[in-house]
């Protein structure tokens, strides 16, 4: 049985709901998303259902977590067909506050994590990530869940959110959750369906990149030559435009210069194909 998934856009009606759940003892989950769904974020959803008797994905494309110059405008949006795959991957509530609702007048305290939130994206997107751990505050919040999830796809929010939640004592656990890919090794994202052919084949080379960092890593290579190594492989294809590659420790985010057994270290990067800012890493325990 298909049971009917309910669409809420009050922060009022998303308490209510979550008080009622609460009283009935049920166990809370929130799923994050910006929308424009694919597997990756149906992944997070089977992930909560395993643990959780009311799940609640919020759909919002945060204007606080896009600079100036980013796509905050032409981010993808359907929500027609979000509450399709929604439904369908077993979302009890569906959240789709609008941009009023989230910020009626213009937010006055923001929650800014340090050091976790400067390297890779935090570098490249000034701001990015006190609007990420700003709208996470407030959603968690609005949803008080028992557990919320977010994908490794994004490893540094998950970072950031770790420590955010641990800081300031906030009642959630917080679970990761693996990428989740495309048969041909791709990261999915909703951004993907901006690539042109070309560009998409040639993006391949961001997944296999990392397959060979993950050798490289078994092999305790020098972290500065595994780095060479991936943006030499990167810088082969034309319609690639680098942004970063960087090794680092994880979930510190914190420069390694040598690999020693047992270190748990990401391999992250960033990287533009025409318009389309693609990221990818692979986290592996030396
Ligand atoms: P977004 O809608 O892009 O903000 O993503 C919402 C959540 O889904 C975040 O926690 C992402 O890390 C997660 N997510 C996005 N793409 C993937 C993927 N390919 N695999 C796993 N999780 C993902």
């Amino acid at each position: 049985m298909i049971q009917t998934l309910q669409q809420v856009s009050t922060i009022a009606e998303m308490r209510a709901i979550v008080a009622e759940a609460k009283r009935q003892g049920k166990k809370v989950g929130i799923v994050p998303t910006m929308g424009y769904l694919h597997q990756g974020h149906l992944s997070l959803v089977a992930e909560a259902k395993k643990t959780c008797d009311l799940v609640v994905m919020s759909i919002f494309v945060n204007p606080l977590q896009f600079g100036p110059n980013e796509d905050f405008e032409r981010y993808p949006r359907d929500l027609e067909r979000d509450r399709q795959l929604a439904q369908e991957g077993g979302v009890d509530v569906l959240f789709t506050p609008s941009v009023s609702e989230m910020y009626p007048q213009p937010i006055m305290t923001t929650v800014s994590v340090a050091n976790v939130s400067a390297p890779l994206c935090g570098k490249s997107r000034p701001g990015h990530f006190d609007g990420v751990s700003t709208v996470v505050m407030k959603l968690l919040q609005i949803v008080q869940p028992d557990f919320a999830y977010f994908g490794q796809k994004d490893a540094q929010q998950v970072a950031v959110v770790t420590q955010m939640v641990q800081d300031l004592s906030v009642p959630v656990e917080i679970i990761p959750c693996p990428i989740v890919r495309e048969a041909d090794g791709l990261a999915m994202s909703s951004r993907n369906v901006y690539l042109s052919a070309e560009e998409r084949e040639q993006a391949l080379v961001l997944s296999r990149s990392l397959q060979q960092a993950q050798t490289w890593i078994r092999e305790k290579a020098l972290p500065a030559r595994i780095r060479d190594g991936v943006i030499a492989m990167i810088s082969e294809m034309p319609l690639a435009s680098i942004d970063y590659v960087e090794i680092l420790h994880y979930p510190q985010l914190t420069p390694v210069d040598e690999l020693e057994s047992g270190q748990t270290v990401i391999v992250a990067l960033a990287v533009r194909f025409g318009h389309t800012r693609l990221i990818d890493n692979v986290i592996v325990t030396v």
